[in-house]
């Protein structure tokens, strides 16, 4: 069996993408620049957030934080958006979910630029990722597929289960996996008999945000599987996956802690890189 070591694969992506903004900046004489925009009082957001912009400053990235009120009205944010969208020292857009209820996420997520998109909020770019175009998948997604692959983990022809279906994890990730020739299923609340399906992974991917849902006895010997899951219990932060019991059944496995977290930060550095490289052309 095999720990996933997250970190040491964010660590290494985030060596070449420092390199490659220093070759950047004295090309263009600029800095990619993240923008991120926070509203209310969500406080694992606000920490996510500050954790982020620490490590911006690390690898040579710009972050402006935009901290909005709690009762922030939604033509606000969709005005500081659109600023944003026309600023051309800012290449990539991150609104930080969940919004206020007052707020409507479409709308939100509708009006950032696809350009800047760095994690695939806008609908036109989870399109483009069903017509096999990934210039702006989202990060999470991305951090699994990166996983899998730099763990040298066989996706073509494999059965995938994914445990969940939203549009940030489950859905696009269906159909990046779909891109490299795995045969997918997506699960999700309704899903009648959900250890039938988990039982069937070669590899399993739980994102369903449901501590310890994903038992022993629900996978099958050998099974890759990769826990996306934040929970906090008692204070600690754990994934889906009862790691303890099932580690020794799986052939790979990631952490939480330390395992697909890492990564999507990553992820989010070298997506606004691109996106910086792509508002150069
Ligand atoms: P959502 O709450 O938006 O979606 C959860 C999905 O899981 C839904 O499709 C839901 O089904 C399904 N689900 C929930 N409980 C069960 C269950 N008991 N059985 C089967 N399916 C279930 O969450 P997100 O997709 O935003 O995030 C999922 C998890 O991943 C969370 O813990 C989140 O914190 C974490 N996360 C981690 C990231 C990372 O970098 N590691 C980044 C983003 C998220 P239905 O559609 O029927 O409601």
């Amino acid at each position: 069996m095999v720990v996933i070591d997250g970190k040491q694969i964010a660590s290494k992506i985030y060596d070449d993408t420092k390199k490659e903004i220093e070759k950047l900046k004295t090309k263009y004489n600029q800095s990619p620049c993240l923008a991120t925009i926070v509203v209310g009082n969500d406080e694992s957001s606000r920490v996510y957030v500050k954790r982020r912009g620490k490590i911006c400053e690390e690898i040579g990235v710009i972050s402006k934080v935009y901290d909005l009120l709690e009762d922030s009205k939604e033509k606000n944010v969709l005005g500081l958006i659109g600023k944003l969208n026309n600023d051309e020292n800012v290449h990539g857009i991150i609104v930080q979910m969940p919004l206020p209820k007052d707020i409507n996420e479409k709308k939100v997520s509708g009006m950032i630029s696809p350009e800047k998109d760095v994690d695939c909020l806008n609908p036109l770019n989870l399109g483009r990722l069903a017509s096999n175009d990934e210039t702006f998948a989202p990060c999470t997604p991305k951090a699994v597929i990166a996983i899998l692959e730099k763990s040298g983990i066989k996706i073509r022809g494999k059965d995938v289960i994914i445990v969940g279906r939203s549009k940030i994890v489950g859905r696009p990730l269906a159909l990046m996996l779909l891109n490299r020739d795995a045969t997918v299923t997506v699960c999700h609340t309704k899903t009648e008999n959900l250890e039938k399906h988990t039982k069937n992974a070669d590899i399993l991917i739980a994102a369903a945000g449901s501590p310890n849902l994903i038992k022993e006895n629900m996978i099958k010997e050998n099974a890759v599987v990769v826990d996306v899951g934040i929970n906090i219990v008692n204070n600690r932060i754990v994934g889906d996956v009862d790691f303890e019991n099932i580690k020794n059944k799986a052939s790979f496995i990631t952490p939480v802690p330390g395992g697909v977290g890492p990564v999507t930060v990553a992820m989010i550095m070298k997506s606004t890189v691109e996106a910086f490289k792509r508002s150069k052309v």
